[in-house]
């Protein structure tokens, strides 16, 4: 029996961070045995909000692959695919686009806040605003089964199982449904206490930065804002030190201590993010050394994404003729 698949995907606008590994890729690399993954390097979708410097996206696809291969995705078991290399997916986002009203693009709570968000000063892009039509075809080109995202992901995995739905019954079942797995942590908070750590908002601990750095982006870490002095009562609900704690420390008894003295007045700021940062350098010290390790071999990173992509477009084409013959545009001229 062949095996179920998965697709999912990132942005090539900067390296990945804790929030990638927690949302997503820990998954990714628990089920990499189990399914048949493909992940996408979605440069497309990351031109709709950054088309204006194309010139980002070459150097973040490599630093994004990097990321893959440094937090333990086999390439023999998973195949990295570049968005841009598959036209084949342009052409489904141009038929799955009759299948979307405008009404539900409007609906789409992320889609919302991220425009929101990036305040387009020359106003809203075409292109962004139907990145969810585009992600459906990505998601469905590949007939995955499974999509592991974090939560902000949720709405645009509803509107590919409705495109799905209304594909199957208008024209024939050639589509399979998807359905998402969220990570561990479904949203990880930024170091700045923002909702979300993203890279388009600079509140990020990248899987390849330096300890130095590390250790910089912990100390200027947000904490609670009430709390003036280390004899304070602290809080630590919301406070992402300890979210970040709760996530990366195997040894809870030592965090529960930590926080009964936070709230009570008994530990400072400073020592809990030393604390943070031993965490953090224990869990990143091997994903560094294997980035790095394959940061020198750029060659063979190359071929890794040559690949992957071609395995992937051979996928996306033979799920096109599909596509075709059952909206009975495959013409016999
Ligand atoms: P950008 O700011 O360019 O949108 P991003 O940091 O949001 O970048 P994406 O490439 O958009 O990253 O997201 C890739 C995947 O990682 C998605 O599945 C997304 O849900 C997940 N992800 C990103 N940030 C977080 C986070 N802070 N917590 C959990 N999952 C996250
Ligand atoms: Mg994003």
């Amino acid at each position: 029996m062949t095996r179920k698949r998965i697709l999912t995907g990132d942005r090539p606008t900067g390296p990945l961070h804790l929030g990638h590994y927690v949302g997503s890729l820990q998954n990714r690399v628990r089920l990499q045995d189990e399914y048949e993954t493909y992940i996408l390097i979605a440069d497309v979708q990351a031109l709709t909000d950054n088309f204006e410097h194309p010139e980002k996206l070459e150097a973040n696809i490599f630093e994004v692959a990097l990321d893959y291969l440094a937090v333990g995705l086999d390439p023999e078991k998973v195949q990295f695919v570049i968005q841009s290399m598959v036209p084949e997916l342009t052409e489904l986002t141009i038929y799955f686009m009759n299948l979307v009203t405008v009404a539900t693009l409007e609906r789409n709570p992320t889609l919302k806040e991220e425009i929101k968000q990036k305040n387009f000063t020359k106003g809203l892009p075409v292109g962004f605003y139907t990145y969810p039509i585009s992600q459906a075809s990505d998601i469905t080109i590949f007939k995955a089964h499974l999509v592991p995202v974090g939560e902000d992901q949720l709405p645009m995995i509803e509107q590919s199982r409705e495109i799905v739905r209304r594909f199957n019954r208008l024209y024939d079942r050639v589509l399979v449904e998807p359905k998402a797995l969220v990570g561990e942590v479904a949203r990880l908070p930024g170091t700045d206490g923002g909702a979300k750590m993203s890279k388009s908002l600079g509140n990020c601990i990248y899987l390849g930065d330096p300890p130095e750095t590390v250790r910089k982006r912990v100390m200027s870490m947000y904490t609670d804002p009430t709390r003036l002095r280390p004899t304070d009562p602290g809080h630590v609900e919301g406070n992402p030190v300890f979210t970040y704690l709760d996530v990366f420390n195997p040894d809870k008894a030592e965090v529960e201590e930590l926080k009964d003295r936070y709230r009570k007045g008994r530990v400072g700021d400073v020592e809990v993010k030393e604390r943070l940062f031993r965490v953090l350098d224990v869990f990143l010290a091997p994903i560094r050394e294997r980035r790095n390790e394959f940061a020198s071999k750029p060659d063979r990173v190359k071929e890794i994404l040559v690949e992957g992509t071609r395995k992937g477009r051979a996928v996306a084409q033979d799920t096109m003729a599909e596509v075709r013959t059952a909206m009975k545009i495959s013409y016999k001229l």
